[in-house]
């Protein structure tokens, strides 16, 4: 649930993150195409919650009408609680509360993957994929970033943590990490940058401003077009592949499908950077991307699957 400018930015962005679902799918080698729904919510964010209720009812019915050729699930603008009001309408919803027999919030899974990745592209960039003393900054402290920043806290990091939410700045602070601007983020000297914000903010402008070494984090669609993975190469940053790094809450929800089992989703959630090291190796291989190498990976599983 997101403000857009108009109907037409919505169906791009639509369109954008269910490709994104598709490859992410693929790449999990979960038994999944990829879909994405996008409620337009009013251009000052705010809707009463008689309206949001209506919206998310109208969305159900939306949902139900696909008979389950598509499952909605929580993302950006939504929480689970919106989940269960969406289940009042379909039965196609997954990621409901655990008492209600779902698998609960996806973030925690998503975080654990995203840290999962952080270790595989360390042990690619710099040989050794412990975090103790890695200067990380991470761009977004929400349901997935604030997650991923106390992993990443635990792990021993030098943290460096930017919101455009100032409420965000007592948790950075208990969790050791310097507060900084979302600008000293991107374009600061760190070891690992790891957006959790918005996507499109890789691009022509800001990635020849790069200091870091690798780009690894939890936002979807972070390239602000596919060309823009051989200007990270060229510019020496290793950038791990969005839509790999970020699977985690996939992965978890899918194990709802066969019965859900935590710590069976934890173990498929770990494999992340089982993937991850496959996907570089085969780029340095082929001399080519890591966005390269993860698509003809999800080709080959689609091309398998058709
Ligand atoms: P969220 O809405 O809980 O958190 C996003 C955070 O980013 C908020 O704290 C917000 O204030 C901050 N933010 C927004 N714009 C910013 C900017 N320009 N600079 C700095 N901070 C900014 O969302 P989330 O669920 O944590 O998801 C984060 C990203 O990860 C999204 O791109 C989402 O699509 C992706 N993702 C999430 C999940 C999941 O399980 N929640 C799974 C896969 C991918």
């Amino acid at each position: 649930m997101w403000s857009y400018a108009d109907s037409r930015a919505a169906v791009r962005d639509a369109l954008r993150l269910s490709r994104a679902m598709t490859l992410k799918a693929a790449v999990a080698n979960l038994t999944l195409g990829g879909g994405k729904g996008v409620i337009v919510a009013p251009s000052d964010g705010h809707l009463s919650s008689k309206r949001r209720q209506g919206a998310l009812l109208d969305f159900a019915d939306a949902v139900q009408s696909l008979e389950g050729r598509y499952i909605t699930a929580e993302d950006v603008g939504t929480s689970s609680r919106d989940m269960s009001v969406i289940a009042q309408r379909t039965a196609h919803v997954a990621g409901l509360a655990r008492r209600r027999g779902g698998s609960g919030d996806p973030s925690p899974f998503t975080a654990l993957g995203v840290v999962a990745a952080i270790h595989a592209a360390c042990e690619r960039a710099f040989s050794d994929r412990s975090l103790q003393d890695r200067s990380i900054s991470v761009l977004g402290l929400g349901h997935v970033g604030s997650r991923v920043a106390r992993l990443l806290a635990g792990a021993g990091a030098r943290l460096q943590i930017a919101d455009i939410d100032e409420r965000k700045q007592p948790l950075a602070a208990q969790l050791g990490a310097r507060w900084i601007t979302p600008a000293q983020a991107l374009l600061g000297d760190v070891d690992v940058l790891v957006p959790c914000a918005l996507g499109g903010f890789l691009d022509d402008v800001t990635v020849p401003g790069l200091r870091c070494r690798v780009v690894a984090g939890a936002a979807n669609n972070q390239l602000a077009d596919d060309r823009i993975a051989e200007l990270l190469s060229a510019r020496g940053v290793l950038w791990a592949p969005d839509f790999v790094v970020n699977a985690g809450g996939l992965i978890n929800i899918a194990q709802e499908a066969g019965g859900y089992d935590p710590r069976a989703a934890r173990r498929q959630v770990n494999a992340i950077a089982d993937t991850m090291r496959e996907i570089f190796g085969q780029a340095d291989a082929d001399r080519t991307t890591p966005l390269s190498a993860a698509m003809k990976l999800a080709r080959r599983r689609l091309g398998a699957a058709a």
